[in-house]
């Protein structure tokens, strides 16, 4: 299943002291930059930087006191340019053959992995990642970039159906047009990156809106791709609001396909905008959308204890349980439990809470005030209810959540049942292993689970029921690997084909079947050689 050439792009090894000092440096470069002249990001549009009066002022989640950078969020106008740009280029990019398509992905793979440590270093101070969860993001982009420019040749030729004497059929694959692909902020690069050259490469033209929260990382990669050879007229970038920008993508006449990743209410909210018809709209928009989960880990009665804490650990407080394939659910079967929660907190205890650009920093802020005032919030309204305990101590000036775990909450509540993004998981008791299933898959959600376990009747019987897309035996749940795990969920988890996997590029292209008539019907020679 997996392409033959491709090999995962290695994460960088920090215990090595010559890496760490290249991290080290770039942040300096950045902070260098930072200021003085000023980190500022623009809308590109045709291949030029554009100025607007709306500006964002990005704070750096560490340390919440410093202005990071600047942002010029798109207009409307920006928008409607956009599309006329792409309107323009889009016919000679659909053209362009998947080689060349390819193998400027794979030159924009070799850019990241010349540019590694800058890219990492404003990927920690724009959304907070510690030093490992942000070399991975890099890491996985360039995955991305040389996956998809491999997959891509599956469309470079026609492929034979089944032919009879005198007519011949084949089935070929065209883009479909232009592509909206709109991003979430907590895997800055890597997603924003994946969508975008999933879209390219298959010949789309392709307007990319990052989050607000990391636009300065978005139009990092914007302008890296168009040194990489994305033709001006092929791309083009645009910041701003979603409410606002991404609306207007969302909701323009000249879309085919909107590629999205982000929470469940704005992809419901696009899903349904996206059915409902406007003036002169050239095609049903298609929509991929990947979203939110509420993700559970299991722990049967014989699992390995110290393997099940490490997993637990990384799965829910990793990047501060920021990823959509985070633990927030964690069930443990039979009388261990309340022992198996006091180990798991004095665990969690010793994670080392500070700003992200520390390379010792294990759990790094959350992203902003607003995701910082609301886990405030959810936290304070638990603590009235059940038992919470709040595990390490808490980093200092910036929106710092130390890891905390709600004992025992309702299973009614909507901290059990609600993505809650942040670094909070709440645990339960079930008296058997069937039980445990069962509470696992009670969610709309089915991104991710995992079970550890040592007993093989049980292994079986999760991966016949714990029906998620990614499930993960006796290992952490976080951290799927370009073509090693193609990535994705079901139900109110999303509507896509697993990023990362072979089917992917699939959404890009609309398939189109060719029959002809070869039966002799006069051909002239002359034209036929011409
Ligand atoms: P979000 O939904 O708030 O925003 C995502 C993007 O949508 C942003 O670019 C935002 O500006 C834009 N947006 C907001 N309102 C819009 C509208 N009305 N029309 C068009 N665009 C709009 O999500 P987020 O906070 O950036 O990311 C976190 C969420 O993403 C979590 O729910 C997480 O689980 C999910 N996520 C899912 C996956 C996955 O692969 N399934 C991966 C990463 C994140």
């Amino acid at each position: 299943m997996n392409t033959p050439f491709f090999v995962n792009e290695p994460f960088t090894d920090f215990s090595v002291s010559s890496n760490r000092k290249l991290l080290r440096d770039a942040l300096e470069r950045l902070e260098s930059t930072r200021s003085t002249a000023g980190l500022v990001a623009y809308p590109i549009i045709n291949g030029q930087r554009r100025t607007t009066p709306n500006i964002f002022e990005r704070e750096d989640p560490s340390t919440k006191d410093i202005q990071l950078g600047t942002i010029h969020f798109a207009s409307r106008d920006d928008v409607d340019e956009a599309f006329s740009s792409i309107e323009e280029g889009r016919l000679g990019w659909q053209d362009t053959p998947i080689s060349e398509r390819a193998s400027i992905l794979n030159r924009a793979a070799s850019i990241m992995q010349d540019r590694r440590h800058d890219l990492n270093a404003l990927i920690i101070r724009e959304v907070g990642k510690p030093w490992k969860e942000a070399d991975a993001d890099v890491a996985e982009a360039i995955d991305f970039c040389r996956y998809y420019a491999e997959r891509a040749f599956h469309f470079a030729s026609p492929i034979a159906t089944s032919d009879i004497p005198g007519e011949e059929n084949v089935l070929v694959y065209h883009p479909r047009g232009t592509a909206v692909v709109i991003a979430p902020w907590n895997f800055p690069f890597a997603i924003a990156c994946g969508m975008t050259v999933a879209a390219l490469v298959t010949g789309n033209g392709t307007i990319l809106k990052p989050a607000e929260q990391s636009s300065l990382v978005g139009f990092a990669l914007a302008e890296l791709l168009l040194a990489a050879g994305v033709p001006p007229n092929a791309f083009a970038f645009l910041p701003g609001q979603g409410e606002d920008i991404g609306r207007a993508l969302v909701e323009d006449k000249r879309v085919d396909l909107i590629c999205f990743t982000g929470s469940r209410a704005v992809g419901q909210q696009i899903i349904s905008s996206a059915a409902t018809p406007y003036p002169e709209q050239r095609a049903i928009k298609r929509v991929i959308a990947e979203l939110g989960g509420k993700n559970a880990i299991i722990v049967d009665e014989d699992a390995d204890e110290d393997d099940a804490i490490r997993g637990i650990l990384a799965s829910a407080f990793g990047f501060a349980g920021q990823k959509c394939s985070a633990c927030s659910r964690l069930i443990v079967v039979g009388k261990q439990y309340s022992r198996f929660i006091e180990r798991l907190i004095e665990a969690a205890a010793d994670l080392i809470v500070g700003p992200s650009a520390q390379p010792e920093t294990v759990v790094g802020p959350v992203v902003d005030d607003d995701a910082y005032q609301r886990l405030n919030r959810t936290i304070e309204h638990a603590r009235q209810e059940c038992r919470v305990v709040v595990a390490a101590r808490n980093g200092s000036e910036g929106y710092f959540i130390p890891p905390t775990i709600i004992v025992d909450p309702p299973l009614t509540s909507s901290w059990w049942s609600e993505e809650l993004f942040g670094p909070v998981i709440c645990t339960t008791s079930v008296a058997t292993f069937d039980d445990a299933l069962r509470l696992a898959t009670d969610s709309p959600y089915a991104l991710t689970g995992g079970v550890f376990s040592r007993n093989p009747r049980n292994l079986e019987a999760a991966k016949r029921h714990f029906a998620v897309g990614n499930l993960y035996l006796n290992r952490a749940i976080t951290g799927a690997l370009v073509a090693r795990q193609p990535f994705g969920g079901s139900r109110m988890s999303g509507i896509g084909s697993k990023a990362g996997g072979p089917d992917y590029l699939l959404q890009f292209v609309e398939p189109r079947t060719i029959t002809e008539n070869t039966s002799r019907r006069g051909f002239v020679p002359e034209i036929a050689s011409s």
